[in-house]
């Protein structure tokens, strides 16, 4: 098989969902896999793939694909999956990589599956691992025909820095007329300090439990403290306590930090299954028979109001001891 990873990249960083794919993909049995990165001056990205791993890496580096527009990225990858005989691409899912994989499954009229939390080899065939029914089953989903596309949950695989060399090759950058006619008018970014969510080590979120927005100063204190990101659920998002590029879970985002501290949250199915794969969960909620506790390494029954401040304490003391 000969697999093909798309690599997004965010200025001049990889992205770390990207990376994961490609760590699993080397996983998969003897098949061949490269990566490409798209974009303008993005040629250094390619040592830094090769250090993740990446044997091969198509570089298509043009101005014209300098905005992060999907039909100029699937012009590139249909060529490549033609000439290359690319069997099967594979997506970390991303607004553009969503977009980017429908356009290229049109494209080639290839199948695509997404929403993907895994991919395994079973009998020489690739199958993949989709959660259904509000995430409580796993569904097992194929290709009939190729090339094969899959896109998986952003979050669903660590990058593995193996330290390897990647071997260069620019791919060709012929743009159809329709391909070029959008453009890019602005691209606004969020205001944010410290680690993205997708990005941290550590992620303290907050929930209903927390009384009100003005209380998210809390946990906001406890992620500073710990050098972490703020997460929140969807009811709180929803009630705009909290943006909703916090939102961990089912409609949000899957996240597996080393350390994950649910402060007020029930532990919805819908909230849990962006969270589980998280090293050590700890949960702070006042109701011993919360749903969190069944699935958290560490839990207090206490007050979020009370126990979150002091935790921020011993945090900051133990930094400056
Ligand atoms: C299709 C669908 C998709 C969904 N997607 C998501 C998703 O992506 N992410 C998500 O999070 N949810 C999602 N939900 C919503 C989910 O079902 C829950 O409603 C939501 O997660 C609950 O949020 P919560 O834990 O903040 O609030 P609640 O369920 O209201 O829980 C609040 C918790 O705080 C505790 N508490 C109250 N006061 C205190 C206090 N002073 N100190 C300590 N603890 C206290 C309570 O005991 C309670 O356990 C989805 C739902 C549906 C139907």
């Amino acid at each position: 098989m000969t697999k093909l990873v798309f690599l997004e990249h965010h200025g001049n960083e990889l992205s770390k969902a990207g990376l994961g794919v490609l760590a699993k993909a080397l996983t998969l049995g003897d098949s061949h896999v490269s990566a490409s990165i798209i974009g303008s001056g993005i040629r250094p990205l390619a040592e830094e793939a090769g250090k993740f791993g990446a044997a091969k890496v198509y570089v298509a580096d043009d101005a014209q694909l300098e905005a992060p527009l999907p039909q100029p990225r699937v012009d590139v990858l249909a060529q490549l999956v033609r000439d290359k005989d690319i069997d099967t691409i594979l997506f970390a899912n991303s607004v553009l990589a969503a977009d980017v994989a429908a356009g290229l499954a049109a494209r080639l009229d290839a199948g695509v599956n997404w929403d993907l939390t895994d991919l395994v080899e079973q009998d020489g065939k690739l199958v993949g691992k989709r959660p259904a029914l509000q995430d409580s089953v796993y569904v097992d989903v194929g290709w009939t025909t190729e090339p094969r596309i899959a896109l998986f949950r952003s979050g669903s695989f660590d990058p593995s820095a193996t330290g390897g060399f990647a071997e260069v090759e620019d791919a060709p950058v012929q743009l159809e007329d329709f391909s070029t006619s959008a453009r890019m008018v602005d691209q606004a970014h969020e205001e944010s300090e410290g680690p993205s969510i997708e990005d941290a080590q550590v992620i303290v979120a907050g929930g209903r439990g927390l009384g009100g927005p003005e209380n998210f100063t809390l946990v906001e204190e406890l992620a500073k403290a710990l050098g972490g990101a703020v997460g929140a659920t969807r009811a709180v998002v929803d009630a705009g306590w909290y943006p909703y590029s916090t939102q961990v879970g089912q409609t949000g985002k899957t996240v597996a930090p080393k350390l994950y501290i649910a402060c007020g949250i029930s532990g919805a199915i819908q909230h849990k299954v962006g969270m589980q794969n998280s090293g050590v969960i700890v949960a702070i909620n006042k109701d011993p028979n919360a749903p969190i506790f069944e699935f958290s390494d560490l839990g207090v029954v206490g007050d979020v109001h009370a126990v979150v401040p002091k935790l921020t304490e011993l945090v900051k003391q133990r930094k400056s001891s």
